[in-house]
């Protein structure tokens, strides 16, 4: 915890132990992927080649999705030998284990730079209603449309007593190549045809996104100019970390956001969530009410459901209190808590979260209960720690 505050304790942004990678994790080679048309425009002018050359080079890795630079058959066969030769790759995450649920989800390592980090691929999307306006069928082979669950650190410092994701500890942040790559790897392991299938992206994987914010905001740019992917269909998820969320509330292009509440007062949040200690939960509303909001839209409020702790009628009633009182356009997103090895909690009964999502609708706020997905391949939320032993059906 100590370790926790002193990483985030003077700007707001961690300081990592020796940069951003340790040895064995800086590539041999410069990575395109991750450079958004300018940068790759600068890259081939210093080659004395023409600007126009960056656009094509920025289809082929985000449109084509390319992998290698071979395959980047719109330039030239010297102009990608001089890149190889100049040190330039593709260098694209690839993944290189999947575990499939029995409910259609996959879980995905995806390796770069020496490392994994975990992506999660659930067709028809994650639930009904809570990230997008169809209602969700579950995990049939034949899907109309999906949801990324992407990483943006790998490891977590905020060290939330029950979320698997915190026992790694941080390892390192995720630069922009290596939070738009799990989201490119996964649209080309699936043929995603982007202008026919509907995809949502969730950056609620692997980490804290507004602990690594500047490669985090870098990622979506990506996403959206060079991959094609609206923002309004991207949601990010933050356990409250307030100068990003003063940050996010600046940025005229700007997934919607979710804050994970998970409780329903501080004493309990501060237990559960040694971040309420720098930023308590009216610290956190406070700086969502900076956020100018758009028409129709919301801020999700995520609550883990632990059993006995945060699961009882009066802890609904304390959340429709704090909810009322903080005086947004929000709604609830209810998540059973999904159990994993080393944590000492309990999931709620189905009819406890039922009972408290009654409750929160009869008090006229809009309120989705979270199917988990993929919880036998340790997918679910708050489970993702590379997981290899007891992993259902390695593909
Ligand atoms: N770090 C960010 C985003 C990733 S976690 C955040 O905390 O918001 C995504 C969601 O999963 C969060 O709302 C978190 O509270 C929830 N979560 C974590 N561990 C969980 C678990 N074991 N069961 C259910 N939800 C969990
Ligand atoms: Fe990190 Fe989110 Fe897990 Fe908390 S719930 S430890 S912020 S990944």
């Amino acid at each position: 915890m100590a370790e926790f505050f002193k990483q985030i304790d003077q700007s707001g942004l961690p300081v990592l132990p020796s940069g951003n990678a340790s040895a064995s994790a800086i590539p041999a080679r410069r990575q395109l992927f991750g450079l958004d048309r300018a940068a790759l425009s600068h890259v081939l002018t210093e080659m004395g080649q023409r600007a126009y050359r960056g656009k094509q080079l920025a289809e082929a890795l985000y449109k084509q999705r390319v992998a290698h630079l071979d395959q980047v058959t719109t330039l030239p066969k010297e102009m990608r030998d001089e890149l190889f030769t100049a040190g330039w790759d593709v260098g694209r995450p690839k993944i290189v284990e999947s575990y499939r649920s029995v409910d259609g989800t996959e879980r995905y390592l995806v390796q770069t730079g020496g490392q994994t980090v975990e992506t999660v691929w659930m067709p028809e999307g994650d639930d009904g209603g809570e990230f997008s306006d169809e209602p969700g069928e579950g995990g049939k082979g034949n899907w109309k449309r999906a949801t990324i669950c992407v990483s943006s650190q790998i490891g977590c410092a905020v060290n939330c007593q029950f979320c698997l994701t915190a026992k790694l500890g941080l390892l390192r942040n995720l630069t922009p190549g290596e939070i738009a790559g799990q989201v490119v790897a996964v649209l080309d392991r699936h043929r995603v045809e982007l202008n026919k299938n509907r995809v949502n992206l969730v950056f609620m994987g692997m980490g804290e996104p507004f602990l690594n914010y500047d490669n985090f905001m870098a990622a979506v740019r990506i996403l959206i100019d060079e991959v094609g992917i609206a923002a309004s269909r991207m949601t990010v998820s933050t356990s409250g970390i307030v100068p990003g969320i003063l940050r996010y509330a600046k940025e005229e292009v700007r997934p919607k956001l979710a804050i994970s509440l998970n409780a329903p007062n501080d004493e309990v949040r501060e237990a559960i969530m040694p971040v309420n200690r720098k930023w308590d939960i009216a610290a956190v509303l406070d700086a969502v009410r900076q956020i100018p909001f758009r028409p129709r839209e919301k801020v999700t409020f995520e609550y883990v459901m632990l059993g006995g702790v945060t699961d009882q009628p009066e802890h609904a009633e304390q959340v429709i209190r704090l909810v009322r009182s903080a005086n947004l356009p929000a709604m609830v997103n209810l998540i059973a808590w999904n159990p994993g090895p080393g944590i000492a909690y309990n999931s709620p009964s189905s009819e406890s979260v039922a009972a408290f999502q009654k409750l929160l609708l009869a008090a006229g706020i809009q309120t989705y209960v979270r199917r988990p997905r993929g919880r036998d391949i340790y997918a679910a939320c708050g489970q993702l720690k590379r997981t290899t032993e007891g992993a259902a059906l390695a593909l």
